[in-house]
């Protein structure tokens, strides 16, 4: 067993990354950011056991997991990674558990530069809150900004997450080879978040979201932000091979392209004239995109499958219905 200021160091040692704008970090009653001019954006998320994520998931995996669903709410506000806060809620810990999650998170953490500057830590059942600050260069990438007319595209790879929780979970039998079960597994619990896609878009892409309750869902948000409705080319939805093992059958692979949740991948939408532009970004980045539809006027919040007079209806994760 470690005593709480024991983990707090722990923590501290093993995270590597500092910002040139710490003025303090870790250790006193807040941390002290200098900043230049600018915006910062700020974004909280919360994982509570066998909610957010089954009771097995592993230290390491928890603390990349904690730390990506959040980068992916900067990425979707085009806005550069720099600090995060971490509330930990443990049961019990030993110093294996603390060591295992910073080492989780700092490989992620590595990868953009970002500093975790404090937290708090409790003791009651497991919980992890992480609050992300990052700075927006030119203009935040919102919700509201898209027009009718403006293609839709998506990044990745969508419903491969929620496949990974239902082989989890027993529910699609012995299915797949060992490799593309573990690739799903992986995109569970290691969701890549698009910190250099949504960067890169601020500057070409007129609204964004990430998608983390399913495509259906989070499109109604950014639809309803920017008064307007949506024609979704479901051909467009090409699943992966790994996808498309594990669900055999067609309609229940549309459903968990549409509806699963956790694929922390980019939804955007920019005007025809910037084809070109978000090609070369996705070549730039090495993310994949896909143009899957366009925004139309219309019933506000509305989605219809292209050919199809019936909306599609969200069936997405709400944690209060
Ligand atoms: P206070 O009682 O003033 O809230 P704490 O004893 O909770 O202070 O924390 C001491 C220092 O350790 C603070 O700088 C706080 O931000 C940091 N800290 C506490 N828990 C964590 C954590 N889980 N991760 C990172 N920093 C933490
Ligand atoms: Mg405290």
């Amino acid at each position: 067993m470690v005593t709480e200021f024991e983990l707090i160091d722990r923590l501290r040692n093993r995270l590597r990354q500092r910002q040139p704008q710490t003025q303090l970090s870790i250790g006193d009653d807040a941390a002290l950011l200098n900043l230049n001019r600018g915006t910062l954006a700020a974004a909280v998320d919360t994982l509570v056991a066998g909610v957010h994520f089954p009771e097995q998931t592993t230290a390491a995996d928890l603390g990349w997991k904690s730390l990506a669903v959040n980068l992916s709410d900067l990425a979707a506000m085009g806005a550069t990674p720099r600090w995060a806060l971490l509330a930990l809620t443990l049961p019990q810990v030993g110093e294996s558990w603390v060591d295992e999650f910073a080492d989780g998170w700092a490989e992620l953490a590595d990868s953009v530069g970002i500093e975790l500057i404090g937290g708090d830590t409790t003791r009651g059942p497991l919980s992890i809150s992480v609050t992300v600050l990052g700075e927006v260069a030119q203009r935040p990438l919102l919700r509201s900004g898209a027009s009718a007319g403006d293609d839709l595209y998506v990044s990745g790879q969508l419903g491969e997450a929620a496949a990974g929780l239902a082989l989890l979970q027993d529910r699609l039998g012995c299915v797949g080879s060992d490799a593309q079960r573990a690739a799903l597994l992986a995109r569970l619990n290691r969701p890549a978040p698009r910190v250099a896609l949504g960067q890169a878009l601020a500057a070409q892409a007129s609204a964004a979201i990430d998608v983390s309750d399913g495509l259906l869902s989070d499109l109604a948000h950014l639809l309803r932000a920017s008064n307007l409705a949506a024609m979704l080319d479901l051909n467009r939805l090409q699943p992966s091979a790994a996808l498309a093992a594990v669900i055999p059958d067609a309609r229940a692979r549309t459903h968990c392209m549409l509806n699963g949740g956790d694929d922390y991948e980019l939804l955007f939408s920019a005007p025809a004239s910037a084809a070109d532009a978000i090609d070369q970004i996705s070549a730039d980045t090495g993310t994949a995109v896909r143009r899957i539809g366009r925004l139309d006027q219309g019933t506000r919040g509305l989605i219809y499958a292209a050919g199809s007079e019936q909306p599609l209806v969200a069936q997405g994760w709400d944690h209060f219905r």
